[in-house]
């Protein structure tokens, strides 16, 4: 009973937070959301002039490197879009998110540690539109968390993931931290909504076919959001024009989970013609890893083709999202009323505020009555 009582809860605070427009009364806010955990801090040692692309650039791609070293090539755009998107901000948020790019940087990936932990948190990455929507535009999903749930229900909705309606919340969360001027919270919800957004910019995560499962594309997730990346982001030119004030941040998030479904056709498209037409001897390597464990992969050689006839769609969806990342950060402390960074940015974050945020959930839904698809690790 306390889980149904828990999800209850959770559409009732929705329903609040969905008919009060941000930008009407922040005041109107419910008040369950409060931030409670936060993983320590690391401490920036920049000596980067971040002023200049051109040394931006250089710098990027030492970090790049250093991220490539990692066992999840996945974690690798996100962390790279969470990067560049404190470079696409207007000032003064670019000084106070410059300050802090370290931990928005490592903790790009958090979300996707939590479900791990967190069988609450998998369908916080994606949508299935193609249970919905028998083609584009969007028009039997509404955009608002309280009408989605009177049309189709909660349950359903947790079913087919719902990253589009999670951005409009944690929008609300950040909205209201730096409201309230808490950096902690700034700077943990700001890591996670970059998360979310960047998972919206994927094609793969508006799909029920979301590792070409249903035609016989096995490992295509992969291939697209992970080894592509791993491959040719040190190539990647990923300045990008500044963010900006959305007016209509529901809209935002809609239009780029429809953009990513319109990418679909060609995604799957793309990589059935040019499998079909490579040797399947040559389509893997094997490599050993440190600890002896041999390792299969797509080949390079095929990850390169795969990608040129994508026509660098890889590298334009990661620009979009970290344009459209900044964006969310900005409008959050627009729509707060663009509280003092200063003050805000001196604060020092105790051991205990920063102890008190761990990787738990962030809503207050009990994990047991979940369907089983937010149950697992699918749609990475
Ligand atoms: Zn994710």
């Amino acid at each position: 009973m306390k889980s149904l009582k828990q999800q209850i809860l959770l559409a009732i605070c929705l329903a609040s937070f969905c008919r009060n427009s941000l930008s009407n009364n922040l005041s109107v806010f419910p008040q369950k959301f409060q931030p409670a955990e936060f993983p320590p801090i690391q401490i920036l040692s920049n000596k980067r002039n971040c002023e200049n692309p051109l040394q931006i650039n250089s710098v990027n791609h030492i970090q790049i490197s250093a991220f490539a070293t990692a066992n999840q090539w996945g974690f690798l755009g996100h962390k790279t879009i969470n990067q560049h998107a404190v470079f696409a901000l207007p000032q003064p948020l670019f000084g106070f998110y410059k300050k802090h790019i370290q931990f928005i940087t490592d903790h790009a990936v958090d979300p996707d540690q939590r479900r791990y932990t967190d069988t609450a948190e998998a369908c916080r990455h994606y949508i299935d539109l193609d249970h919905y929507e028998r083609a584009l535009p969007i028009d039997t999903l509404p955009k608002y968390w309280t009408q989605a749930v009177e049309k189709f229900t909660a349950d359903t909705l947790f079913e087919y993931g719902i990253v589009p309606y999670h951005v409009q919340m944690m929008l609300y969360r950040l909205t209201k931290a730096f409201q309230e001027k808490n950096l902690a919270a700034i700077l943990r919800l700001s890591a996670d909504i970059g998360h979310y957004v960047a998972d919206a910019h994927v094609p793969l995560h508006t799909t029920e076919n979301y590792d070409g499962q249903l035609t016989h594309q096995h490992g295509i997730h992969a291939l697209w959001e992970t080894r592509i990346p791993e491959i040719s982001l040190p190539n990647y030119v990923l300045l990008t024009p500044n963010g900006h004030f959305l007016e209509s941040p529901a809209d935002s998030i809609w239009n780029a989970v429809a953009q990513s479904h319109a990418l679909l056709p060609t995604v799957l498209k793309t990589e059935k013609q040019l499998s079909q037409n490579w040797p399947q001897n040559k389509k893997y390597e094997f490599s050993t890893d440190l600890r002896g464990k041999t390792k299969k992969q797509i080949h390079p050689k095929f990850v390169k083709s795969y990608e040129a006839e994508l026509h660098n769609m890889v590298e334009i969806r990661m620009k979009q999202a970290i344009a459209a990342v900044a964006s969310y950060w900005y409008t959050a402390w627009m729509l707060a009323g663009q509280p003092n960074l200063d003050e805000i940015s001196n604060q020092i974050l105790t051991e205990e505020a920063t102890n008190g945020i761990t990787n738990k959930s962030e809503t207050p839904i009990s994990t047991s009555t979940l369907p089983s698809r937010c149950d697992g690790s699918k749609h990475d």
